[in-house]
């Protein structure tokens, strides 16, 4: 891991509205999306969320009921808007860390840049990204940094975009910073974890996304212990089971002492979701009754403040 020895940890955390210290986070939904731009060229079934008043009301509500930070998992070419992720940002008071990277090939037009071009080229834009700031940005007279990289593995590694893959190790390893990394239901993240972290990648670095609907026990707990955090995100999706899945997976994670290795979210990237959008459970779902069902199953207010914030908020400053 020498190549981390040049970063000095922790560092700031980059917000829309610039750097803050990771301890400020607060309560942190470490997977989510709050804008989605219709892209063109795209399936019609792809997701969007671009209702302005609606998506501020819900920060307004997820405020109040205690959460503070939230990380947008959109990136650059699948409807990201920085823009309205900083005026979301100031009106309603929430952090939002943004990001850069690339999402699933089926969010983009037919080749898209991104996953034409050589590890470099891919590695720079990355970096540029993360270090002078978002391309949609760059205009501006402050430009707004991403915050960390996020990256999606497809279902078969064959499939994956080798090049950009390539390029996302060679920009986390040159930057120190964060990768929340989609899988498909869980599948390859041990053959991620290996290849990353052969490329000198820290796996402190490593987020894997959507790990409980992948809900083996002995792999989590492997995983947990070379390093990686681990994101469970099914508490609102009836269709895996999270009575039966999820929370008896936190249960056993938690009391195995891997409650350092875990980060909550709802990644509600379909507006149905949001409360006043489509009625759903909405974005405080996290503050209010994913908190107080961890208070009732007797997780300790220690492990609670780690899952719902703690864990994220020291990888995002590079310290585990
Ligand atoms: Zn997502």
């Amino acid at each position: 891991m020498s190549n981390l020895s040049s970063f000095s940890f922790p560092h700031p955390v980059n917000t829309v509205q610039g750097p803050i210290s990771y301890e400020d986070l607060g309560i942190t939904d470490c997977h989510n999306h709050i804008w989605i731009d219709p892209v063109p060229g795209v399936e019609p079934n792809c997701p969007i969320l671009d209702q302005f008043h609606e998506i501020e009301l819900e920060l307004v509500e997820f405020k109040k009921a205690g959460g503070q930070s939230l990380l947008d998992c959109q990136p650059e070419g699948c409807g990201r808007n920085s823009i309205k992720l900083l005026e979301l940002s100031q009106k309603s008071g929430v952090n939002v860390i943004a990001c850069t990277g690339f999402h699933r090939q089926k969010y983009y037009p037919p080749q898209h840049w991104l996953f034409g071009k050589r590890a470099q080229k891919v590695s720079d834009f990355l970096c540029t990204e993360l270090e002078t700031g978002m391309y949609e940005t760059l205009e501006m007279e402050k430009p707004i940094k991403a915050g960390f990289i996020k990256i999606a593995l497809e279902p078969s590694w064959g499939d994956c975009p080798q090049a950009a893959l390539e390029g996302a190790a060679l920009a986390a390893k040159k930057t120190g910073c964060l990768m929340e990394i989609h899988t498909e239901k869980g599948a390859l993240a041990e053959k991620a974890c290996l290849y990353f972290t052969d490329y000198g990648v820290s796996p402190n670095q490593i987020v894997f996304c959507h790990m409980d609907k992948r809900p083996d026990y002995g792999l989590h707990k492997e995983l947990a212990r070379l390093g990686v955090l681990l994101e469970y995100d099914t508490f609102y999706r009836p269709k895996y089971e999270p009575e039966k899945h999820l929370w008896p997976l936190i249960d056993h994670m938690v009391q195995n002492d891997l409650a350092g290795s875990i980060a909550l979210a709802t990644d509600m990237a379909e507006s149905d979701l949001y409360h006043h959008i489509g009625g759903g459970p909405g974005l405080f779902g996290l503050p209010v009754e994913i908190k107080n069902n961890l208070r009732k199953r007797g997780i300790s207010d220690s492990d609670i403040t780690k899952l719902i914030g703690g864990n994220i908020a020291r990888r995002l400053a590079g310290i585990n």
